[in-house]
C-alpha cells in the first residue's frame, strides 16, 4: 500500500504531525523503534504555550487526568549563590515523556494512522518525483511524503553535516523521591552547566542537568558529577534528592546547531531540524509547533495545489522566521548561564531590572 506520508519517530513531533495528518483523512504510517511506555531524557517541563496545542490535538483532557504537575515559578541560581524569580506568563506543566509520548501515539492510532512501535527505520530513499521508499526493521513501505522526526541524533542522520562534527554536551535525567517542589521550576547553574528539577504528575522531582563533557572526568559519582555540588542552593537540593535507579538515562553528542529542513526531499521536522537549548524549557513546544508549521503545506502539496519547490521554500521559510532567532539566542544564554562568573552577573542585572529577565523569557518562546 502507497502511504499519503511516512512519519519516521514517534515522539512529540512525530505525533503530532500523524495526529494533524490522520485527522484531515490521509493516509500516514508512524513508525517508531522504542516501544512504549519508555523513559526519555528530557526535564518534563511543558512550557506555557503547550495548553493550547494539547487542546488543537485532543490530549488536554487526558494529560489533565493523569495530573500533570502545574508549574507557575521559575527560580534560577549561579554558582556564586546570585538568584532571579520570575512568574510564568501562565501554567506551565510536569509530565513525564513516560505517559505523555504515549499518549500522543494512541491519539494519532485512534485518529486512524497506521501507528507500528519497535519499527527501527533503517533507510529512507527516493524523492517527489519517484515517491519514497522506507526500509525497517518490519519491512519495507512507500509513501508520497516522508516527515523526519527522528530526534536528536540518529543512526539515519550519518550523511548529514551535523553528525560529522563532535558535540561536547552529556545529559542525564533521573526521578527523584525525598523533596516536594510545588508549582516551581528551579534552574541552577553549575561550572560547565545546568541542573533544572520541577516536579511531575507522580510527584517525584524531575532532575536533568546538562553539561560539557569535562565535567565528568574525576567525578566520584558519574550520574552525579562534582561539579553540581559547587552550587550552594543545588547542593542543598541534592543533598535531599535520592535519585530511582529505575529512572536513569543519559545521552551524549548533544547539538544545538541548526541542522536543516530538508534532506534531499525529506522534510526535518522537531529535533530533527535543530533543537532550542534545553535552558529555555521549549523544546516540546517547538517540536509540536515545527509540525503544525508542515502539516498545511504537506496537506496542499498532497492536494495537488502546492508544488513541490514551493512546498521545500515555504516550509525552509516559515521554519526560519519562526525558530531562527529563538535558536540563536537559546545558545547565547546557554552559553553564558555555564560560566559562573557570567550567570553571577546576568542573574544580578535580570534582578535589578526584571524588565530583562522577562524578554528574554518572551523571545526564547512562541
Ligand atoms: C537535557 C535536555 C533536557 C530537555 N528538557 C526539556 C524540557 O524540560 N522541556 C522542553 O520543552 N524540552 C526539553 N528538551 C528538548 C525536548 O526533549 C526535545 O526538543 C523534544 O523531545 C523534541 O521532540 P522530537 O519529536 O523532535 O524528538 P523526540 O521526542 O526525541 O522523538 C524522536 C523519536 O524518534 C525515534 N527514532 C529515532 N530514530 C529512529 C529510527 N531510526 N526509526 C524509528 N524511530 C526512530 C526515537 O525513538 C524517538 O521516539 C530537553 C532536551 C535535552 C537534551
Amino acid at each position: 500500500m502507497m502511504y499519503d506520508v511516512i512519519i519516521v519517530g514517534g515522539g512529540l513531533s512525530g505525533c503530532s504531525a500523524a495526529i494533524q495528518l490522520a485527522d484531515r483523512g490521509y493516509k500516514i504510517l508512524l513508525l517508531e523503534q522504542q516501544k512504549y511506555p519508555v523513559h526519555k531524557l528530557c526535564g518534563e517541563f511543558l512550557s506555557v504555550e503547550v495548553i493550547e496545542i494539547f487542546e488543537t490535538l485532543g490530549i488536554l483532557d487526558a494529560v489533565n487526568a493523569i495530573g500533570a504537575h502545574p508549574i507557575h515559578h521559575a527560580v534560577l541560581t549561579a554558582t556564586s549563590g546570585a538568584t532571579f524569580e520570575h512568574s510564568l506568563p501562565g501554567t506551565a506543566l510536569g509530565l513525564s515523556r513516560y505517559q505523555l509520548d504515549p499518549l500522543l501515539f494512541k491519539r494519532a492510532e485512534s485518529l486512524g494512522a497506521d501507528c507500528k512501535e519497535g519499527t527501527v527505520v533503517r533507510e529512507i530513499s527516493g524523492d517527489f518525483a519517484s515517491g519514497f521508499r522506507v526500509m525497517t526493521s518490519g519491512g519495507e513501505f512507500t509513501s508520497c511524503v516522508v516527515l523526519a522526526a527522528h530526534g536528536k541524533r540518529s543512526a539515519l542522520d550519518s550523511n548529514r553535516p551535523f553528525a560529522a562534527r563532535k558535540s561536547p554536551w552529556v545529559a542525564f535525567k533521573s526521578h527523584c523521591d525525598g523533596l516536594d517542589l510545588p508549582g516551581t521550576i528551579e534552574l541552577h547553574a553549575f561550572p560547565g552547566g545546568y541542573c533544572g528539577l520541577s516536579m511531575i504528575e507522580t510527584g517525584q522531582v524531575n532532575l536533568c542537568w546538562i553539561g560539557h563533557e569535562t565535567i565528568l572526568q574525576g567525578s566520584a559519582d558519574r550520574n552525579l558529577p562534582d561539579a553540581l555540588y559547587e552550587n550552594p542552593a543545588l547542593r542543598d537540593r541534592l543533598d535531599h534528592l535520592v535519585c530511582s535507579p529505575a529512572v536513569r538515562t543519559r545521552l551524549s553528542q548533544i547539538s544545538f546547531e541548526l541542522k536543516g529542513n530538508f534532506d534531499g526531499d525529506i522534510c526535518m521536522i522537531g529535533d530533527t531540524a535543530g533543537m532550542i537549548t534545553p535552558l529555555c524549557g521549549d523544546g516540546m513546544a517547538m517540536a509540536l509547533r515545527s509540525a503544525e508549521i508542515a502539516v498545511p503545506l504537506v496537506s496542499d502539496y498532497l492536494d495537488g495545489t502546492l508544488s513541490s519547490s514551493r512546498f521545500k521554500q515555504q516550509y525552509q521559510r516559515n521554519w526560519q522566521r519562526e525558530f531562527r532567532l529563538r535558536l540563536q539566542l537559546g545558545r547565547m544564554i546557554h552559553t553564558a548561564f555555564i560560566q559562573p562568573k557570567i550567570a553571577q552577573a546576568s542573574l544580578n542585572i535580570c534582578r535589578s531590572v526584571p524588565a530583562i529577565g522577562h524578554w528574554i523569557i518572551q523571545n526564547t518562546r512562541g
